[in-house]
């Protein structure tokens, strides 16, 4: 047989099999995700009025999924799907327990992530009260928590800072440090994972996500996370060309 061809057949099995592989896998996500009670909790959003049609992967983390949903034709929101599977309940029940908040004394992981969704849903609610730029909530059901979407018109999500650098490096530092603040003396939480990765830049104003584990301030790990939430800043930042010291950004933000 001519070498070319054998080679050529070679690499378009290959490019077979690899594609077989990719569709098994994302069979199996598709089944980790929308396992049946997470169906039926889609379905009652639906039925209430909260969601039409589900669709266009936005991304997927280490614990949830997050994908764009339409509600109205021309209105889509943020749908946040935790796997019940993959969470980490060690975790959660950690950063649960901490918190007066909640009195959930379950080893039940289906309830204990439910009450992670629905701490995030009243963290972010927290946050906009004292007037922080995060999506709005919208309702937090089971596993699912659906939120105001952060995008363009056309459907494109915000990038993360990581993903696009501000084009104004010391003014967007300085609205962080302004809402870290916020979060601080009047939100009175601690986001505890915040980065460059759990900020958006939506049109050059950084939106900050992801406060499921945001911890209240009186939490015993507070202070520990706000330590390094101010470390993973100023390293982000140095990258776009800002420079502060961690003692400097601590007093800014602690001070009233
Ligand atoms: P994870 O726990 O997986 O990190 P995040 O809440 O950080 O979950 O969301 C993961 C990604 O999904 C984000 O980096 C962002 O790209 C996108 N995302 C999350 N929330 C929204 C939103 N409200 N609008 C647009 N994109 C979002
Ligand atoms: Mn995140």
């Amino acid at each position: 047989m001519d070498p070319k061809v054998s080679k050529a057949d070679a690499a378009l099995d290959k490019m077979r099999a690899e594609k077989r592989l990719k569709s098994v896998e994302d069979r199996r996500v598709a089944s980790e995700v929308f396992d049946k009670l997470t169906l039926e909790t889609l379905y009652k959003l639906a039925n209430n009025g909260y969601l039409n049609i589900l669709n266009g992967a936005i991304s997927t983390g280490k614990e949830a999924n997050v994908f764009k949903g339409i509600h109205d034709k021309g209105h889509i929101v943020a749908v946040k799907i935790y796997r019940i599977n993959t969470s980490d309940f060690k975790k959660m029940q950690y950063y649960i327990q901490g918190d007066p908040r909640f009195k959930v004394r379950t080893n039940n992981k289906r309830q204990l992530v439910n009450a992670w969704v629905n701490k995030e849903f009243r963290n972010l609610n927290r946050c906009l009260e004292a007037d922080i730029n995060v999506p709005e909530p919208v309702i937090a059901k089971n596993n699912v928590l659906l939120m105001e979407f952060i995008g363009d018109e056309d459907g494109n999500p915000a990038p993360t800072l990581r993903n696009q650098p501000p084009e104004k490096p010391e003014k967007c530092f300085e609205t962080l440090i302004n809402a870290m603040k916020k979060m601080y003396h009047d939100a009175k939480l601690v986001h505890g994972d915040l980065s460059g990765y759990n900020i958006l830049n939506h049109n050059e104003e950084p939106v900050i996500i992801d406060v499921s584990q945001s911890v209240v301030t009186d939490h015993p790990i507070s202070r520990e996370l706000l330590e390094r939430d101010i470390d993973n800043i100023i390293r982000d930042f140095k990258k776009f060309g800002v420079f502060a010291t961690h003692d400097e950004i601590k007093q800014k933000i602690i001070e009233k």
